[in-house]
């Protein structure tokens, strides 16, 4: 495998990475150095945020939104700079692509797709700066008669702390600070520290956009000290979180102190229910397998990654999937023709491997894949994509969230079969549903205990409500109630 770091870097002009706190870039004592994970090379290092610096950062935030301009500007001052900033993101997209594919190795030929684009970011904030002159409060009448008025007012919520995961930063980013700034909010954005030197690029930006001192803030390093000193912070009124389950559990239990509010988006591990009726089952498959491989290798939180497919259609739905495992390249980012990047870091190539072995010790049928890429790509954690089939819903494979290229086929026989195996699962994210049958396609998404379903066919777009119920997360991302979740609800009464 070719790829060297250090001409990317200068091209990129990638530079050590600071903390903005208060309009000020700074560096600190201790810093992270992040490496490729295809190759273990050495990247670079941006700073660590200790508590003190992140209380720092709250307290620029809380000053910025007590006393700044940002809350109390006139609604087209904050559409022009949102809109400037979406501008800039569509003008550095080939930038930050490649700083992407340093930070977490996601290859040039996906950085234009959904999760992974700075496009659809861009795009996120034209959305969110659209509803900032359209969203307002309600005038209601008297309920139990007398001459009086009441009036419902938005707010912003107050200080925000964006943390974010390390597999779609663009977009992600987006999700967060779009709203939050575009309700008048002001932010200390926490990056992941397998995908910060995309997020501080990100931050600068908005600088350039022209927004105020202290409005957004960033804090970089890992989940303890820096995370941990954000989310206890009594500064903070609102923490917008995406990442893992455990970690969202953490951020309730460290809320509860001072009822800060939350948004969490979680895990998943989304069924697709494909009937022997599918309109075309091998590219029921194809989505299926292509969610689980290309681009992130599975490590995307909505992937299908369960897939119940009715017994007569099984023989062509594996054999499409097994095409497809057979055609994604892999390699160095940069390449054009790479279709999928490694997994983010040793630890989770571990944890793929594990799963790996649980399916086989738990009797499905490995069809193909389940080992470690060797010979070139041994210095990076590339896993082959790989296909489990005849698993049951009980099985490990079958529960957990694994976050690699693994694609579990789950038998079924009939509509309530699959409703049933579907919601067995704690978490409620996304589902697909692939069926000939209008009225059956309507009947199982409604039955389905998740927040999104895809009938024939997944897409996502800036102003689709994005999120889950159960323990996939808490709120929305994208349209008008995401940007809700960012402001409070103030009632005033008046007697006439
Ligand atoms: P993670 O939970 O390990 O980390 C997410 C962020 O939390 C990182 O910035 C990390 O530094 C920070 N963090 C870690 N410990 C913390 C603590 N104690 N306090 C505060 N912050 C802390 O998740 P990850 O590995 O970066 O991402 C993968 C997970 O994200 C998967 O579970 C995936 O399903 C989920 N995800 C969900 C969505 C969604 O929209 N639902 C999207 C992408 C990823």
């Amino acid at each position: 495998m070719t790829l060297t770091v250090q001409p990317h870097r200068e091209t990129l002009g990638l530079k050590d990475g600071r903390l903005l706190i208060g309009g000020e870039f700074r560096e600190t004592d201790e810093t992270w150095t992040h490496h490729h994970p295809a190759t273990g090379e050495e990247i670079g290092s941006f700073a660590v945020a200790s508590v003190q610096d992140v209380d720092e950062a709250v307290r620029a935030a809380r000053k910025a939104f007590d006393e700044g301009t940002w809350p109390r500007s006139r609604a087209g001052e904050r559409i022009k700079i949102l809109r400037r900033y979406g501008d800039l993101l569509r003008e550095h997209s080939d930038e930050l692509r490649g700083l992407q594919a340093l930070d977490n190795g996601v290859p040039l030929s996906f950085g234009q797709i959904y999760a992974t684009s700075v496009g659809i970011a861009a795009d996120i904030f034209d959305h969110h700066a659209g509803w900032i002159d359209k969203v307002g409060g309600q005038t209601l009448p008297p309920y139990q008669g007398g001459d009086h008025l009441a009036m419902t007012f938005r707010e912003p919520v107050g200080v925000v702390a964006a943390i974010l995961p390390w597999n779609a930063p663009f977009v992600l980013f987006a999700q967060k600070l779009a709203p939050a700034l575009a309700a008048g909010c002001t932010v200390v954005v926490k990056p992941s520290e397998y995908a910060s030197f995309c997020v501080i690029r990100m931050v600068e930006l908005l600088i350039e956009a022209g927004l105020p001192e202290g409005v957004v803030n960033l804090v970089t390093g890992p989940g303890n000290p820096t995370g941990e000193a954000l989310i206890t912070h009594p500064g903070v009124d609102k923490i917008s979180f995406t990442g893992s389950r455990a970690i969202g559990r953490r951020i309730v239990e460290a809320s509860a102190g001072t009822m800060k509010r939350v948004s969490l988006e979680l895990g998943g591990k989304s069924p697709a229910i494909v009937f022997a009726d599918a309109p075309n089952v091998g590219l029921a498959a194809m989505t299926c397998m292509g969610m689980v491989t290309m681009g992130l290798s599975g490590q995307a939180c909505v992937a299908h990654t369960r897939a119940l497919v009715q017994r007569d259609a099984q023989d062509e739905f594996i054999a499409m999937a097994q095409m497809l495992a057979g055609a994604v390249t892999f390699g160095d980012p940069f390449d054009p023709a790479v279709l999928a990047s490694p997994l983010i870091n040793g630890k989770q190539l571990e944890r793929v491997l594990g799963y790996i072995e649980r399916g086989q010790e738990e009797g499905a049928r490995l069809v193909t894949g389940g080992t470690r890429l060797d010979g070139d790509y041994a210095s990076g954690n590339f896993v082959a994509p790989t296909i489990f089939a005849d698993a049951n819903n009980d099985m490990a494979i079958a529960r957990d969230e694994i976050f690699g290229p693994v694609l579990t086929v789950v038998p079924f026989d009939d509509e309530e079969e699959a409703v049933r195996i579907a919601n067995d699962t704690e978490y409620g994210l996304g589902a697909g549903v692939y069926t000939n049958d209008v009225r059956r396609a309507f009947r199982v998404s409604k039955a389905l205990r998740v927040g999104m379903v895809g009938i024939n066919g997944f897409q996502l777009e800036p102003h689709i409500p994005f999120g889950g119920y159960k323990q996939s997360g808490l709120g929305r991302e994208g349209g008008q109630s995401a940007y809700e979740a960012y402001t409070e609800l103030k009632t005033v009464m008046m007697p006439l």
